[in-house]
């Protein structure tokens, strides 16, 4: 049975990786990565070109690597999953892939340390006892429901298909949702679409905030106060509002940035809109953000009556050998980073634990025999946060 299994190769899950292994756990033996994709990268790998890193929010460092300083006119998806390769290889992380996981469930007690989860894929099963789920949200995008939707006539994607505004040289697009995806999708598409009309629920929400470390962490404040309760992180626009950049002025002032309002229906040949106007329209851009990508966690229950996934920290409540990264206030590289070795930690300290319960076990009969003490020794020190790196794995150690 594995310590861990990290189910992601993202920023999120290589951070948890590197975590796990400084702390003394080896690859393969105690710590394996699962990655779904067919190379290194991320969600990264599948962003469009025009995204360069210069247009990015800002990817941050994985940690003992630093990205360095880029070419901010280079694609970020090649940047990022140049990045990741190099990061796997210099720190030898066992990345599988692609691998994609299907289902987690539950182990019963056995060996003494009280079960672990089982991790189903497409390429075999793993056993393990604890997993960090670093899966992010690309592979979740969402799609509101409009009336009328199935009946358009023209072309609908969603920001998970873009590729490129050529695609849309001289056709009318209406562009849905309050994001940045939205806005920069807006500001490529002026004079290269026919026309173009901007869909949002809600006025967008223009901000002059700085982008500084106090505001960073207000944002973090507010997703922990949904997901510490059980609700669904909310979208990313919704925290962080659109950041009023001087690009951004331009574009309001150009009427590009302009919202036309909320959408009533699509109709067969566009949309109408809900003060009653029709909007004729070739294609419906789907800028809708995305969900945290959490099916395959199904078979556990995980889901709260607020339709999230009720975590303490990392940790999930419901399944404390389960952590998610990357989720909620972490999703983002900064973020990603943090509860990678968070996540990390957590499962040195907890699994020092399973040991200490493992090895009292074993010596029930005539009371804590030694190996009990010096795990339990080993044991307090982790869970005072000191000596945590230490790589005693005497007792109760994986195979
Ligand atoms: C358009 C867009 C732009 C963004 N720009 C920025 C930005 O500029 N700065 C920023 O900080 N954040 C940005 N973000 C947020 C971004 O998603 C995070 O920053 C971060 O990269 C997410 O890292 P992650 O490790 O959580 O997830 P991901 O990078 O999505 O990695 C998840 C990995 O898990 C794998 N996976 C998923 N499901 C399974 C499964 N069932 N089995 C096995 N493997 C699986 C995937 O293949 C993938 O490799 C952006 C998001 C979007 C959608």
């Amino acid at each position: 049975m594995q310590a861990a299994v990290v189910i992601g190769a993202g920023q999120a899950g290589l951070s948890a990786a590197h975590h796990l292994l400084r702390k003394g756990l080896r690859p393969e033996t105690d710590v394996v990565v699962l990655d779904a994709n067919e190379g290194p990268g991320g969600a990264w790998r599948h962003r469009w070109p025009s995204l360069t890193l210069g247009r990015a929010h800002r990817v941050y460092d994985l940690p003992g690597f630093p990205l360095g300083t880029p070419d901010p006119d280079e694609p970020s998806s090649a940047v990022v999953s140049r990045y990741y390769a190099e990061y796997e290889r210099r720190f030898g992380l066992p990345v599988h892939r692609p691998v994609r996981v299907r289902q987690v469930v539950r182990l019963d007690a056995r060996d003494g340390v009280g079960g672990g989860l089982e991790v189903r894929t497409d390429a075999g099963t793993w056993r393990s006892r604890f997993v960090v789920n670093a899966t992010g949200t690309w592979d979740r995008p969402y799609w509101p429901y409009y009336p009328g939707r199935e009946g358009f006539r023209g072309r609908q994607l969603h920001t998970h298909d873009f590729w490129s505004v050529e695609e849309f040289r001289g056709l009318r697009v209406v562009v849905v949702g309050g994001g940045t995806s939205a806005v920069q999708f807006l500001l490529q598409l002026e004079g290269v679409a026919a026309a173009t009309t901007w869909v949002t629920r809600r006025p967008p929400q223009w901000t002059a905030t700085e982008f500084d470390a106090g505001w960073g962490r207000d944002v973090e404040d507010r997703v922990n106060g949904r997901t510490s309760a059980g609700l669904r992180p909310n979208s990313v626009v919704s925290v962080t509002g659109l950041p009023l950049n001087p690009e951004y002025r331009r574009g309001i002032e150009a009427g590009t940035l302009v919202s036309a309002g909320p959408m009533e229906a699509v109709t067969p040949g566009g949309i109408r809109l809900a003060d009653g106007r029709e909007v004729g329209a070739d294609v419906v851009l789907w800028a809708t953000g995305f969900r945290a990508s959490l099916d395959h966690l199904a078979p556990l229950q995980l889901r709260e009556s607020g339709g999230g996934v009720l975590v303490d920290g990392v940790r999930v409540v419901k399944e404390p050998r389960l952590f998610l990264v990357g989720y909620g206030a972490s999703a983002s590289t900064l973020g990603a980073t943090r509860a990678g070795r968070d996540a990390a930690l957590a499962v040195v300290r907890a699994d020092r634990v399973d040991r200490v319960v493992a090895a009292g076990r074993v010596g029930s009969e005539d009371g804590p025999d030694r190996a009990v003490t010096e795990v339990a020794t080993d044991a307090a020190g982790a869970l005072a946060g000191a000596g945590v790196g230490s790589a005693d794995r005497t007792a109760g150690a994986s195979g």
